[in-house]
């Protein structure tokens, strides 16, 4: 397969490039040094402590924000190649956009976005970017990673329109009503793919989902059909990988194929008129409902039972008790975090929170509320 660039793919030529200008980079492209400058940021490197669904110390085996990201990163880059997008951008995408991820997932997010209610809200979208613009701290000449204008309006997934207000050249597109780029599209879809996916490998290693449970779900029920056939004396785990293989390997597929049919009846010439288009990377219409049957049962069944709700209830009372300390009395972050709050107030604390691994979250918790420890 080669991979010649589409005329409506983002490429060297057409980027709009990087807030603080810099000289081009020697033996790479552009898109590549975003992704080099990512993979050696210190908030990739906390993805690995940080919870996708099950927290870090409940097994070696479960995803970490890490080991999605990866994935992401790895099914992204597949389709682009076969779309003939640029699959240096989707990778750098793919590998950030979870930077601005608080500990603990979602009960994480929301309680911080609760927190924050009257101090502007937390996103965890808006914090990856924050982090890629302004937090991460180790180049000579510019705050953040300074990456260009395509990787940063990919990580840039969502933002309400007071937000996006506040966001310049990045934020417009909310305003405006326009498309992402069909890297950007790309990311998306390629994040929920791995998600749903791997869940169902995680939900049953960990024994709160059950194989005949998933048998009622329509897309993983028609392919464990298909493996069974081919291999009917296979043991159960190696029986759910190829199951989940054949999902991803389906999905991957249908996206693709859905995608350029999309891009063909738009008669897609341009990077420009992607943002005029409707979205055009999609599944197909049967594809998309399985998929929504099969979140609605990974929703009711794993990130709604009763386990996982008991550590998303532990975490956000860790969370929230982090931030009332904060709050009522700031000597007691750290310094730099001190001076931080003399000028931005809150979103110092929602800064330093969020940027917490889980592991540190927790000994944060014991520093400050067990007489015990120091
Ligand atoms: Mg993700």
């Amino acid at each position: 397969m080669n991979n010649i660039l589409a005329p409506y793919a983002v490429c060297e030529a057409n980027t709009r490039g990087r807030v603080v200008k810099e000289a081009p980079p020697a033996g790479r492209t552009e898109f590549q040094r975003d992704r080099d400058r990512i993979i050696h940021s210190k908030a990739f490197r906390r993805l690995e402590y940080k919870t996708q669904v099950f927290v870090n110390h409940e097994g070696d085996l479960f995803r970490t924000r890490l080991t999605h990201s990866l994935e992401v990163a790895q099914i992204g880059r597949s389709i682009a190649r076969n779309l003939h997008l640029n699959e240096d951008l989707v990778e750098a995408i793919t590998l950030a956009h979870d930077l601005g991820h608080t500990p603990f997932g979602h009960a994480g997010q929301d309680t911080l976005n609760a927190c924050m209610k009257e101090y502007g809200g937390f996103e965890h979208n808006l914090q990856s970017l924050r982090v890629v613009d302004i937090l991460e701290e180790r180049y000579a000449t510019f705050d953040g990673l300074n990456l260009c204008f395509e990787t940063r309006e990919g990580i840039l997934k969502r933002a309400s329109k007071k937000n996006a207000q506040k966001l310049g050249e990045v934020g417009k597109r909310f305003i405006l009503n326009q498309r992402p780029s069909l890297e950007a599209q790309l990311a998306n879809f390629a994040d929920e793919i791995a998600y749903n996916n791997h869940d169902i490998d995680d939900g049953l290693r960990s024994g709160l989902i059950s194989l005949e449970q998933l048998e009622q779900v329509s897309i993983f029920s028609r392919h464990l059909v298909l493996v069974k056939k081919k291999y009917p004396n296979l043991g159960e785990r190696r029986l759910i990988h190829e199951t989940v293989r054949c999902m991803i390997n389906t999905l991957a597929t249908d996206l693709t194929e859905q995608s350029i049919q999309n891009i063909e009846q738009a008669q897609l010439d341009s990077l420009q008129a992607v943002q005029q288009s409707p979205p055009l990377i999609g599944f197909s219409d049967p594809v998309k409902k399985e998929q929504q049957e099969l979140k609605k049962f990974l929703y009711d069944n794993l990130y709604l039972h009763y386990r996982v709700m008991r550590m998303s209830n532990k975490a956000s009372h860790i969370i929230k008790m982090l931030f009332d300390a904060f709050g009522s009395n700031v000597r007691l972050l750290p310094v730099k975090y001190q001076h931080k709050f003399k000028q931005e107030g809150h979103q110092a604390i929602a800064d330093y929170i969020a940027g917490m691994t889980d592991r540190y979250a927790i000994k944060e918790y014991r520093r400050l509320f067990d007489i015990t420890q120091d």
